[in-house]
């Protein structure tokens, strides 16, 4: 037996003793410490002439009958030896081993308390900032959440985040929550969906003869916490009531110095409706936008998932994955995972030739073609692609077809060389027609919305 489970099983058969023997030995037993167990015999150390004397006298067969209920083992003896140094020195080392074990019970306990705390406080436990790949497009923003995490209220009060959907806006968030009560378990997080805040708010402030009473549980509920984590504020729109009730919550916490962390899918000004109080109150502190990553953090993402898991992959299968999903981390995520649950089932290796296999039909079907763009563009301004593709100079095919350029060279991963072959025109052509526009949609309204709706039409935005 290893010395640290010897005390442990020495703790046990003490704890047996203390019950089966008389008040009057347990100061003999007190101070016995194991020094050995070996084919069924015990022998035990004592500082005491006298324990040593009385035990063996008087408790001899007891002794010996814990042990055999103990261990099961018929031939179980017991020893006892007198020698008061080796007795100090073992009780010493018995100590710190009973020590030990008290601190790693400790700290068992304290992460169970964590993951009650985690679960209390609603947050799921992938996101953490362990797992969130950093790359160009979030550094900033995962830098800010960091800094928030490291130390809540105390710079960016709110932290507004905001972002497409899929881009990490939940994980973020709620990895400032686990990183805050891993920290400091003393604070109190709490995550809410902006629906369930709704939903709540909505039940409790019901006329009821328990109105007062349900609307007050509910502001402890929301404003007795050190950091509150707002997800999807957007959805808060034209809820009047609403509103108000979140600005209360708002200034509770804000004027008792308490973080709060809000993400949204847009603006504080494109949230339709928002009062003008909320939204004053969202830009006090700092706003940063979650952009798509670029393939590189997208190959991380998925190379991290893969390596988590444990899996056998082929680098290209990855590269494969991350170049074709580029809009929204989600849907990344849910590509591989069809790719992996494929390699799984079918007993294949995940490579590059099972990713095109699995996820062709996406791939064409996310794909969007030179000629594509050109259709779009002459449907919306109601022109025939014929001439967008010729010479003619009529103001809107010409228009048309530098939008058509435009977005073929913004859109897709084609060069100013292989637009000028779809189009049959040089490439110092394209690539004037390109410059044209982009500087254009800076000043011109009606060309901007005409290129944003096309891009909408394509899906893109
Ligand atoms: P949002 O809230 O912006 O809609 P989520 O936070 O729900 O997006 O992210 C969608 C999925 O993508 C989640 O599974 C999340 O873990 C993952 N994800 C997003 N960004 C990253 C990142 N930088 N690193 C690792 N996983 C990410
Ligand atoms: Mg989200």
């Amino acid at each position: 037996m290893e010395s640290i489970e010897l005390n442990q099983f020495w703790e046990q058969i003490k704890a047996e003793l203390l019950e089966a023997l008389p008040d009057n030995a347990h100061p003999w037993i007190h101070p016995l410490v194991i020094s050995g167990y070996d084919k069924g015999v015990l022998t035990v150390v004592t500082g005491q002439i006298m324990g040593r004397d009385l035990l063996r006298k008087n408790h001899y067969k007891q002794i010996v009958d814990v042990l055999k209920k103990i261990t099961q083992n018929e031939n179980s003896d017991f020893n006892i030896i007198y020698d008061a140094n080796a007795a100090k020195s073992l009780k010493k080392e018995s100590d710190k081993l009973q020590k030990k074990v008290a601190a790693a019970a400790m700290k068992e306990q304290a992460m169970e308390n964590l993951s009650y705390m985690q679960s209390a406080s609603n947050l799921n436990l992938k996101y953490k900032f362990e797992n969130f790949v950093v790359g160009e497009n979030n550094k900033f923003a995962h830098a800010v959440a960091m800094a928030v995490a490291k130390a809540p209220a105390q710079k960016y009060n709110p932290l507004f985040i905001y972002g497409n959907s899929g881009l990490g806006k939940t994980h973020l968030m709620q990895a400032i929550g686990h990183y805050t009560l891993f920290n400091n378990p003393k604070l109190k997080v709490k995550y809410t969906k902006t629906e369930d805040y709704i939903n709540d708010f909505i039940s409790n402030s019901r006329n009821s003869k328990d109105q007062v009473e349900n609307m007050s549980k509910f502001n402890r509920k929301y404003t007795n916490i050190d950091i509150i984590l707002i997800d999807d504020i957007q959805f808060i729109e034209g809820k009047k009531k609403t509103m108000d009730q979140m600005q209360h919550t708002f200034d509770s916490l804000y004027n008792k110095g308490k973080q709060i962390v809000i993400t949204s899918d847009r603006l504080p000004k494109d949230i339709p409706n928002l009062t003008a109080a909320l939204d004053s109150r969202f830009a006090m502190g700092l706003m940063i936008e979650l952009t798509a990553p670029d393939e590189d953090t997208r190959f991380e993402i998925i190379k991290k998932l893969a390596n988590d898991n444990g899996l056998v992959f082929e680098e290209k299968a990855l590269r494969y994955i991350a170049k074709n999903f580029s809009k929204n981390v989600r849907e990344l995520e849910g590509a591989f995972n069809k790719v992996c649950a494929f390699a799984e089932i079918t007993e294949q290796e995940l490579d590059l030739k099972l990713a095109k296999e699995v996820l062709k039909c996406n791939e064409t079907e996310n794909e969007i073609s030179i000629e594509l763009i050109a259709e779009v563009t002459a449907q919306y301004y109601n022109v025939d692609i014929k001439d967008i593709k010729g010479t003619a100079r009529g103001q809107k095919i010409s228009t048309a077809r530098h939008i058509a350029i435009y977005l073929a060279r913004e859109i897709t991963e084609k060069s100013f060389v292989n637009i000028a072959d779809y189009y049959n025109k040089k490439h110092t052509t394209i690539m004037f027609a390109y410059e044209k526009v982009k500087k254009e949609i800076c000043v011109n309204r009606d060309l901007s919305s005409a290129v944003r709706e096309i891009k909408q039409a394509l899906k893109v935005i």
